[in-house]
């Protein structure tokens, strides 16, 4: 069974992915188990960059097929921040919540057809040589005017899926995955990775 590196120390980015993509014969391990690649710093312009830059240097450094996840936040209102600040919004070392809190006060008396957003994701495969696809994925929705749910992690409190009621802590995990950003972007790189498996493998 091949060996694919999930290239973040996000616990909840591992069960999301692991549960997206976890019936593929795959043996999934992540930056965790290969401490001495150490932090790798999400400095990139773009999710994209950013997303590269965390697949090449794990791949390039276990000898091992990686891929890594960039996902961001794009408020209309707010021309697209959080965007590839996402994780650190509210500043460095913050919380979720501190995240969340600032972003509802940015949207405070905003009414809500205009509080339409999106998260975007991006996916770089890299091969063990440093050869690079990306996916790209969308998931349109828009910010809550309160927090609501306990599932799922980030922004998943605040930010409502287009076509649901359902704010994504609302959603069971397993609808959270058929739906999300990071399942539809998972479900695209499959043919892509390293055969058998892009052959074979059914998401
Ligand atoms: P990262 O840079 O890809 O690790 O993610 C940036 C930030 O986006 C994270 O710290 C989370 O706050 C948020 N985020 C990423 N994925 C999700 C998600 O699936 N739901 C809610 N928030 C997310």
């Amino acid at each position: 069974m091949k060996t694919i590196v999930i290239a973040t120390k996000n616990e909840n980015k591992i069960i999301e992915i692991r549960a997206i993509a976890g019936n593929l014969d795959f043996n999934f391990k992540c930056s965790k188990d290969f401490p001495a690649i150490g932090e790798i710093e999400e400095d990139g312009e773009t999710l994209k960059d950013n997303a590269i830059k965390k697949a090449k240097l794990t791949a390039l450094g276990t000898g091992l097929w990686a891929f890594a996840d960039d996902t961001g936040l794009e408020v209309d209102y707010l021309n697209g921040a959080p965007g590839v600040f996402s994780a650190r919004y509210a500043g460095e070392g913050c919380s979720y919540a501190d995240n969340n809190a600032k972003l509802l006060n940015a949207l405070k008396g905003v009414p809500l057809h205009l509080r339409k957003a999106a998260f975007k994701c991006v996916i770089a495969l890299s091969s063990p040589k440093g050869d690079i696809t990306t996916v790209e994925g969308i998931l349109p929705g828009m910010i809550t005017e309160t927090p609501r749910g306990t599932k799922g992690f980030g922004y998943d409190p605040i930010f409502m899926v287009d076509g649901t009621d359902k704010t994504m802590a609302e959603l069971s995990s397993e609808e959270k995955n058929n739906l999300s950003h990071r399942g539809k972007v998972i479900r695209k790189i499959v043919p892509f990775l390293p055969r058998p498996f892009g052959a074979s493998g059914k998401l």
